[in-house]
């Protein structure tokens, strides 16, 4: 399974990562990505940019060196209705939005709590693309969840750095496997990101890709296997 692109990637300004754009862009280049995305965490994430960086997304060449360069936004999930931390200019300005949920930003919740924002978040139609889903932190009904997300059309994120040992997440291997199988069981799509907070990290899925391949997922439920796959979740204005 070739993944064309990483959607979910953080740089220095994020001010818990430690690479620059151009690094992070390089290393997905060095990776054979056709696409970049950059979704730095909305207001909400303390130490995150202002309003300001989204404003001034204009001056970012729309291609680099061949690869495609996408501008988007990793909000964050403020209350169990499932409302978002991103002002309406902010919105304007991306060109596409993941919403997760973070421990800053929201206590950990009840199952039904968790679930009830999630499914809030996925109703909003800007957002597209659902970060995370995974921890046990933030226990979730995967069944409610995959069947919001067929039926509002956002994508739920497979996330590879939740499969790094020391993932501050909680049971991300045991959680992905549910969440894989429900999305089969639904036909619901799913995104492969990294989620990288360092450039050597850009484009790199391989704890998922051999997890997708032992489940024997189709890749037609994956959505970064095919470029038109950013169609789902680039929004349209
Ligand atoms: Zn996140
Ligand atoms: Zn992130």
């Amino acid at each position: 399974m070739k993944l064309l692109f990483d959607l979910h990637t953080h740089t220095t300004e994020s001010g818990h990562a430690y690479c620059t754009l151009m690094e992070n862009i390089n290393c997905g280049k060095q990776q054979g990505l056709l696409a970049y995305g950059v979704s730095e965490h909305a207001p909400a994430m303390p130490g995150t940019v202002s309003e300001m960086y989204f404003i001034n997304f204009k001056v970012i060449p729309k291609e680099i060196d061949g690869i495609r360069i996408l501008c988007g936004v990793e909000a964050n999930i403020i209350d169990y209705d499932g409302n978002i931390d991103c002002s309406e200019l902010i919105c304007s300005k991306v060109d596409y939005m993941i919403a997760s949920m973070h421990s800053h930003c929201i206590p950990y919740g009840t199952v039904e709590e968790n679930t009830r924002a999630l499914i809030g978040a996925m109703e909003n139609p800007i957002i597209k693309i659902i970060g995370h889903p995974d921890d046990s932190r933030y226990p979730i009904d995967y069944d409610q969840v995959v069947q919001a997300a067929v039926r509002t059309d956002t994508i739920l994120e497979l996330n590879n750095s939740s499969l790094h040992p020391l993932s501050a997440r909680k049971n991300g291997l045991e959680n992905i496997k549910l969440l894989i199988s429900k999305c089969v069981e639904y036909g619901a799509k799913m995104i492969v990101n990294s989620d990288a907070h360092f450039c050597f990290d850009v484009g790199t899925f391989d704890a998922m890709e051999a997890l997708l391949e032992e489940m024997n997922v189709p890749e037609g439920l994956i959505i970064n296997t095919d470029i038109s796959g950013l169609d789902y979740v680039l929004i349209k204005r």
